[in-house]
């Protein structure tokens, strides 16, 4: 088994009937670039770049970013590496910056939220992105998106970043796809809205099933409430998959929850051609999608779809693992 899904390595993951499924990697520090490409990753969906800054005493400037992030697109030479913003706060701390105390961080003062407060550290990684651009395909999301303001916010920063380093002198990227996380609610129930205003949405399951189902993704007490197969978290991935459909935008998925094969092809029956995974899980899935066609995959979302209830969503996929799988 071991040795046919290493031979996989340098096979598109395409269905039975010819569609192309883009399978890329989550990464977080330079050295899971070499985990990524002995998996086979065709790009990375999503750096987590608040690790290169876990691993240092002090934060780093504009230069010491774009040096690592130069790294990582170079290493991508001709792929695509989407560069997601700070997302510090909720589980994830810096030992260097003071989070405020808070009741509920999970929905308190984390990503987004702190890159608008924080303008200068906002500033300073995008302006290391910027620098790095010229040495890869860069495109950079960002995370716990949940209005439109937030967006238009954003871009207005960094059109003025843009300006201020090419005053400079510098030589940037021209063409940098701007796209958002979908992990809050609010940004499901308007995302035809938000569509309109980036070229790219990506749906981090791991936040937008903890938000929908108000159940902390790390506390074990609630595990049986953290659902990915609640039907109102698959109704919203449907729902996001859509509306981008109708857009004429890419909508990924880069949460842990595409990394389960039969959750994979679910999704693509659903309508989403691209997925982020931990590197490692990219093999499987390929081989999953490889062994289907996209009808097959549509009438398991159809089935799925229509289930009222997470047990019996389970039921229909235990079925459909054991016929497809
Ligand atoms: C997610 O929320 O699904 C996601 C991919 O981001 P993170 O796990 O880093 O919050
Ligand atoms: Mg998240």
């Amino acid at each position: 088994r071991q040795k046919e899904l290493e031979g996989l390595r340098g096979l598109p993951a395409v269905t039975r009937d010819n569609v192309t499924i883009v399978l890329n990697a989550n990464i977080g520090l330079v050295s899971d670039v070499r985990v990524a490409n002995m998996h086979g990753a065709e790009g990375v969906g999503l750096y987590r770049t608040e690790f290169p800054y876990m691993t240092r005493s002090t934060f780093p400037d504009r230069h010491q970013q774009a040096a690592v992030y130069r790294k990582i697109l170079e290493a991508f030479s001709g792929q695509s590496v989407n560069i997601r913003t700070l997302d510090i706060g909720g589980d994830k701390a810096l030992p260097y910056f003071s989070c405020p105390h808070e009741e509920n961080p999970f929905l308190g003062w984390r990503s987004i939220r702190v890159s608008l407060e924080r303008q200068d550290i906002f500033r300073e990684q995008l302006a290391g992105i910027l620098l790095s651009s010229p040495a890869g395909t860069p495109s950079i999301m960002f995370p716990l998106i949940s209005s439109v303001d937030e967006i238009r916010q954003v871009k207005e920063i960094l059109a003025s970043v843009r300006e201020e380093l090419e005053l400079e002198g510098h030589e940037l990227r021209e063409d940098i796809p701007l796209g958002i996380m979908i992990e809050i609610p609010a940004a499901v129930q308007i995302i035809e809205h938000l569509l309109k205003e980036v070229d790219y949405v990506s749906i981090g399951t791991n936040d937008l099933i903890q938000y929908t189902l108000a159940a902390d993704r790390n506390n074990p007490r609630v595990k049986q409430y953290y659902d990915p197969y609640h039907p109102a978290v698959l109704q919203s991935i449907k729902r996001v998959a859509d509306a981008a459909t109708k857009a004429g935008k890419k909508a990924s998925v880069c949460g842990e929850m595409a990394t389960e094969p039969i959750n994979a092809l679910l999704m693509v029956g659903m309508g989403i051609r691209e997925f982020s995974l931990s590197a490692p899980s990219i093999p499987v899935v390929k081989q999953a999608i490889r062994s289907h066609s996209i009808p097959e995959c549509r009438t398991l979302a159809r089935q799925v779809l229509a289930c009222a209830s997470s047990v019996d969503i389970r039921r229909k996929l235990d079925e459909a693992r054991k016929k497809l799988l």
